[in-house]
């Protein structure tokens, strides 16, 4: 399930929302663990959800919860090489040839991979 881009704490709270509705839905006791797809063009800061996701749990199903981020490197497009480079800013310039791309290829993610429940 893909989170739209906002501020942490937002991005959070949402997804917590979720891992907690979706414990009750199921009827568990705790959501256990947590895993995010986050992209490094896709404005959230790991350390910043992980900062926030702790605040949020704290009297929900959701405490004690664990979160692990999978990070998404930036990977562009350069069309005179007909190839990909990874690169964390945008507009970045090819190492090969030196033109700026802007076809951004991976790395704007920000999902929901999985929720455990128990
Ligand atoms: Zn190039």
């Amino acid at each position: 399930m893909v989170l739209p881009a906002m501020h942490e704490v937002s991005i959070m709270t949402e997804a917590v929302r979720l891992a907690v509705e979706t414990a009750q839905t199921q009827g568990a006791r705790r959501v256990c663990q947590m895993r995010l797809r986050v992209g490094a063009m896709s404005g959230a800061v790991p350390e910043a959800l992980q900062f926030a996701f702790e605040a949020v749990i704290e009297g929900t199903l959701a405490e004690g919860a664990t979160l692990a981020i999978e990070a998404i490197p930036a990977t562009w497009w350069c069309a005179p090489c007909a190839a990909t480079f990874e690169r964390d800013r945008p507009l970045p310039e090819c190492p090969r040839c030196g033109v700026w791309s802007h076809e951004l290829r991976a790395g704007r993610e920000l999902e929901i991979i999985s929720i455990e429940i128990e």
